[in-house]
C-alpha cells in the first residue's frame, strides 16, 4: 500500500481507471498491478490555477485490504436501559454506540420530529413566535439539523472521526464527506439523515420520546439504586445510567443544577456578530478572480489577536442564509445554514471574540452562571432594539467608523433587519475588538472590509458558557454517580462531530462499567 498526492482539474472528477493509472505512474509499477486506488482526502487549492489536491492510497496485489467499518447494532428490546436526555449529535451517537454495545437507549427529547419541527421554525419568521421546545436549537437531531452541516473538527484526539462520518453516510449523507477536507452535508439532507438514525434506533428496540422535556433529576437513594428522570408531562423514567446531552441552549438544565446545588463551572465562550457578504465577492477574493461556473463557492477562515483576545470567524456558511436561532421569545440570536449545494447568493459567518469570566463585570453574583447571564443580557439588548426578532444591523464600514448606516444592503435574514448602532449595542470590549479586526482581516483577504458587507447582532451561541464538570476517567459527573454530562452543553465539545465523538466516548464509558 502506498500513499501519494495528485492534482486534478476542479471540473473533472477522476474515474477509478484514471486513479489507478496515476497510482501506477506514482509507484512505478504497471497499471495491472494496482488493484485499487482510494481517495483519502480531497482539498481545494486556489492559490494558483484552482485544482483539487488528492491524497490517494494505492493497493497492489497482495496488500492488506482497507479497514472496513461494520456497525453491528444489537437487538436491545429487552436489554438494560440507559436514559439519554437530548437527541442532538451527542445523544444520537451515544445511542448508536449503546446499540452496538447491547444497551437500550431511551431518548427523551423536548422537541419534535424533523417534519413537525420545520413548521415551528417557519412560524418564527411567519408569525414572529418562537416555540421554546421546538426551534433551530431544539428538536430531533438537535442544533445541527437545520445547519450547514459542516463536519470539520480539530478534535481528532477525541475519537475516530471516520466512524462518525461513515455512520452519517450509512444513514443517507453524501459519500464525499468521507474524503473532502472540509466536508458538509447541508440543511436539505441532514433532517432525512437524522430521521433514518431514529428509525434504526427504534427498529433495534431503543425508544425515542418526543415532547419529553426533562424538568427534574432525582439521584438514586442507594448505591445500587436508579436515577429518576421526570418530564414536564408527568412521565417518569428510571435507570442506573443517565446521559445528559441537552446542548448549550438548555438554560433550564443549568438552573436545575444551581437549584440542587450540584457542581457547575463558568466556561469561556465567544460572542460577536454575523457578517454577510455577497458570495461572488468572497469567490473573487478567494479564487483571485478565477472563479467560474462549476467551481465550489469559496469559504474563509480568519483569526486575529486584538488586545489579548482572539477574534475569529466561526461557522462560515458559503451560499447560505442567516437564521433566527433563539430559544427564547425575548432574544435575538443569529446563526447560519446552507443547503447541500451552497448555491445561495450570500456568504455568512460568525465573527466572534473570545469572552473569559474576567471580561464581564457586574455578573459575578451569578457565580458559575455569570457568563450565561452575560450572554442573555446581550441577546435581550438586541431584541429590545426593535421589540422583535428583526436583527440590528450596520454596514461593516459604518460599524467600524461608529456611525449609523443610512441604507442597508439586501440580506438573507428572513425576519428582517433594522439600521442600528450595533457598535453601541454590543458590549464595548467586544465591539472595540471587532472594529479593529475587520480592517485587519482585509490585509489577509483583500476586499473583505467593504461597505457591501453587513454586520448583524448577535452571534452568541458559539459554545456553552457553562461546564458541567465530570471525572476525566469515568466521564461521570464529579459528584453524581451514574449521571454523564455529555456534548456541547456539558462544555466538552463544540460542533456536530466533536459532540458526536463525545457521545460515543460516554456510551463506551457506560458500557465498560
Ligand atoms: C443554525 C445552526 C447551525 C449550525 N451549524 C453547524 C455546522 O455547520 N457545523 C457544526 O459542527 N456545528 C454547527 N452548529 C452547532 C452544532 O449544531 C452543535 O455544536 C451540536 O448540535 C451540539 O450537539 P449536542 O448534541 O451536544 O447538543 P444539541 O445539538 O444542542 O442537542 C441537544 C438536544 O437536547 C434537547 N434538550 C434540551 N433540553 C432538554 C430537556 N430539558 N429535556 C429533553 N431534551 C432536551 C434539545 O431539544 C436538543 O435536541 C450549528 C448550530 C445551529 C443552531
Amino acid at each position: 500500500m502506498r500513499e501519494f498526492e495528485q492534482t486534478f482539474d476542479i471540473l473533472h472528477e477522476p474515474s477509478q481507471e484514471e486513479l489507478r493509472k496515476a497510482a501506477a505512474v506514482a509507484c512505478g509499477v504497471p497499471a495491472a498491478r494496482v488493484r485499487q486506488c482510494d481517495i483519502v482526502r480531497r482539498s481545494l487549492d486556489a492559490r494558483g490555477r484552482p485544482v483539487y489536491r488528492y491524497r490517494l492510497r494505492a493497493f497492489m496485489e497482495g496488500d492488506e485490504p482497507p479497514r472496513e467499518y461494520v456497525f453491528d447494532y444489537k437487538d436491545v428490546h429487552s436489554a438494560p436501559d440507559v436514559i439519554v436526555i437530548g437527541g442532538g449529535p451527542a445523544g444520537t451517537f451515544a445511542s448508536l454506540k449503546l446499540l452496538e454495545k447491547g444497551l437500550k437507549p431511551v431518548i427523551l427529547e423536548r422537541g419534535k420530529d424533523v417534519h413537525s419541527r420545520k413548521v415551528d421554525i417557519s412560524a418564527i419568521v411567519r408569525e414572529g413566535v418562537v416555540n421554546p421546545d421546538s426551534n433551530y436549537c431544539f428538536g430531533e437531531g438537535g442544533a445541527g439539523t437545520f445547519s450547514d452541516g459542516k463536519l470539520y473538527t480539530r478534535s481528532s484526539k477525541r475519537g475516530d472521526i471516520q466512524e462518525v462520518l461513515r455512520q452519517l453516510v450509512a444513514f443517507g449523507a453524501q459519500e464525499a464527506i468521507l474524503t473532502d477536507a472540509h466536508p458538509h452535508i447541508g440543511s436539505d439532507v441532514l433532517p432525512r439523515v437524522m430521521e433514518n438514525v431514529r428509525n434504526c434506533i427504534v427498529e433495534h428496540g431503543g425508544e425515542y420520546h418526543f415532547g419529553s422535556k426533562v424538568v427534574d433529576l432525582v439521584p438514586p437513594a442507594s448505591a445500587s439504586g436508579k436515577w429518576k428522570v421526570v418530564c414536564a408531562d408527568g412521565c417518569c423514567y428510571t435507570s442506573a445510567n443517565v446521559i445528559l446531552a441537552t446542548g448549550h441552549s438548555a438554560r433550564d438544565i443549568y438552573e436545575l443544577f444551581t437549584t440542587k446545588g450540584w457542581a457547575l463551572q463558568a466556561k469561556g465562550f465567544a460572542l460577536g456578530v454575523r457578517v454577510e457578504h455577497p458570495q461572488h465577492l468572497i469567490d473573487e477574493i478567494q479564487y483571485h478572480r478565477r472563479w467560474q461556473q462549476g467551481y465550489p463557492h469559496a469559504e474563509y477562515s480568519l483569526v486575529e489577536q486584538v488586545a489579548g483576545r482572539g477574534v475569529f470567524s466561526f461557522c462560515m456558511c458559503p451560499g447560505g442564509v442567516l437564521v433566527p436561532s433563539t430559544t427564547e421569545s425575548d432574544a435575538v440570536v443569529l446563526n447560519g445554514m446552507s443547503p447541500s449545494t451552497r448555491s445561495g447568493k450570500k456568504a455568512n459567518a460568525g465573527i466572534v471574540c473570545s469572552v473569559e469570566p474576567e471580561d464581564v463585570s457586574g455578573f459575578e453574583k451569578f457565580g458559575p452562571l455569570a457568563l450565561l447571564e452575560f450572554q442573555k443580557s446581550v441577546e435581550n439588548a438586541m431584541f429590545a432594539n426593535s421589540g422583535s426578532f428583526r436583527a440590528p444591523a450596520q454596514r461593516m464600514t459604518d460599524f467600524c467608523r461608529g456611525k449609523l448606516s443610512a441604507s442597508l444592503p439586501a440580506c438573507s435574514y428572513a425576519p428582517g433587519v433594522d439600521s442600528a448602532a450595533l457598535h453601541e449595542l454590543l458590549p464595548a470590549f467586544v465591539a472595540s475588538r471587532l472594529r479593529k479586526a475587520f480592517p485587519a482581516f482585509d490585509r489577509k483577504m483583500h476586499g473583505f472590509y467593504t461597505q457591501e458587507a453587513l454586520v448583524l447582532g448577535v452571534e452568541s451561541r458559539t459554545s456553552s458558557p457553562v461546564r458541567i464538570p465530570r471525572d476525566e476517567n469515568t466521564l461521570c459527573h464529579v459528584g453524581l454517580d451514574g449521571l454523564y454530562p455529555c456534548g456541547e452543553g456539558a462544555g466538552y465539545a463544540g460542533g456536530i462531530v466533536s459532540s458526536a465523538l463525545d457521545g460515543i466516548a460516554v456510551a463506551c464509558a457506560i458500557a465498560s462499567k
